[in-house]
């Protein structure tokens, strides 16, 4: 049996050797740079870079970027399209699907962006979808001609963290945006052309906010009518800014119940009828997925029925699911 090309000598089939036998990504001598984090939908794409870390970088909540030592940062437009060049050489053109980051693309100028999509879109002319995290603060300063170009020259998607719809909530967690903020930066993001994804944060209020949490997220996303709406459950890593709120008692942990119940009230105030809402990350306690406008009651079924549980079972669920970022 022939041996897999990794055992071998041989280069991956996929590089093309010149004359003399050189891999044509060793001759441009330049390596893409990689991403920190990326979407669990978007797994299987092709990861581009345009700036490095998170340009807020402040939510008590997160601190990924701290914990992967990466500090924002400007990129050179020039690199990112050598970047592209190169990640071409090395795959060829295999991807359908394109993510671009790090934290927040839609920060940078927006002749910076379009240029690096329609390069993006040239070189890899089999892509259907590219995708990017924006901060709804950094979509709220374009102007909606600027939203179009963007979407005009290839970006499809764009993935906020809008984290809670209450202006108390994203006060205390320090999200550096507003209620205001993100409906009308979702509204022109809407009428853009590109598809808007928001991510809800269960148990970003702890239990003394949790009502407001829910109550104000209910209002952004009835006015917005995103795309999608995809569900996260808060985990505080013991190194956040947010575990010191817990330690000195401004802050306490939603109890498991209490998510499910935050998932519930949700879901019973959800108006959008377009809207595909899912919890579609495996730290959530309940997966209940749907279009809202078809599948709402059967999704609040799901976890009425649930509740109803005997409570011994439904700790042993809780304590069955692992608490993961
Ligand atoms: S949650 Fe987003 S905006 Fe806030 S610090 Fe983390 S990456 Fe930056």
């Amino acid at each position: 049996m022939a041996r897999p090309w990794f055992f071998t000598s041989a280069v991956h089939p996929r590089v093309r050797l010149d004359q003399k036998g050189l891999a044509s990504y060793n001759r441009s001598m330049h390596t893409p740079e990689q991403l920190v984090i990326r979407p669990p939908s978007e797994a299987r794409s092709l990861l581009v870079r345009t700036v490095r870390g998170c340009n807020w970088n402040r939510c008590l909540f997160c601190g990924i970027y701290d914990l992967f030592g990466t500090p924002h940062s400007m990129r050179e437009l020039d690199d990112v399209l050598k970047d592209i060049d190169s990640l071409r050489e090395i795959h060829r053109d295999v991807f359908t699907t394109a993510f671009i980051g790090d934290a927040d693309p839609l920060s940078l100028p927006t002749e910076f962006l379009v240029e690096v999509l329609t390069h993006l879109r040239k070189t890899f002319p089999s892509l259907k979808r590219v995708t990017a995290y924006g901060r709804a603060s950094s979509l709220w300063k374009k102007s909606p001609q600027e939203l179009k170009d963007i979407s005009a020259a290839g970006l499809d998607r764009v993935h906020v963290g809008m984290e809670s719809g209450s202006d108390l909530v994203l006060r205390f967690q320090k999200k550096g945006t507003s209620a205001r903020q993100l409906i009308e930066a979702g509204q022109n993001t809407m009428v853009s052309g590109m598809e808007l994804s928001y991510y809800f944060l269960l148990g970003l209020g702890g239990r003394e906010m949790w009502k407001d949490h829910v109550a104000g997220s209910i209002t952004v996303i009835n006015e917005v009518a995103p795309h999608f709406v995809r569900v996260r459950r808060l985990w505080i890593h013991p190194a956040s800014r947010l575990m010191e709120k817990v330690t000195t008692g401004e802050f306490t942990e939603q109890t498991p119940e209490g998510t499910v119940i935050e998932l519930r009230d949700l879901l019973a105030g959800l108006n959008a009828d377009r809207t595909y809402f899912t919890c579609d990350h495996a730290n959530n306690y309940l997966q209940v997925a749907g279009l809202l406008g078809t599948d709402r009651q059967k999704m609040l079924e799901e976890i009425t029925s649930f509740l109803a549980l005997p409570s011994d079972r439904r700790e042993a669920y809780y304590r069955s699911i692992p608490s993961v970022i």
